[in-house]
């Protein structure tokens, strides 16, 4: 009997020849997405940026994000929750 990890290799390579027909793609498409092919490890994967690589740290170099935040806002612990806790107070909730 193949194992959970044997059938998600099996599937993925099935799925990976006609993703149309496993996935949602004209959902991704509309949403601007396109398939590409990582040129590290030859996974198939979705982006809407121009980059060549996956999203796996092990070939985008490490999680690219450290250091360089896309948030718009720098907060610490207190102020998320700060954040977090007006957000909820805004639609309708009594934080306690
Ligand atoms: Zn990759």
């Amino acid at each position: 009997m193949p194992t959970d990890k044997e059938i998600k290799k099996e599937f993925k390579e099935k799925a990976s020849k006609e993703p149309d027909k496993y996935y949602a793609t004209s959902v991704l498409k509309k949403e601007g997405f396109s398939r590409k092919k990582c040129s590290k490890c030859g996974t198939y994967y979705w982006s809407v940026t121009n980059d060549n690589v996956c999203g796996n740290p092990a070939c985008s170099g490490g999680f690219r994000f450290i250091g360089n935040t896309p948030a718009k806002k720098k907060l610490d612990y207190i102020g998320v929750w700060n954040e977090f806790s007006s957000l909820f107070k805004k639609w309708g909730y009594t934080p306690i």
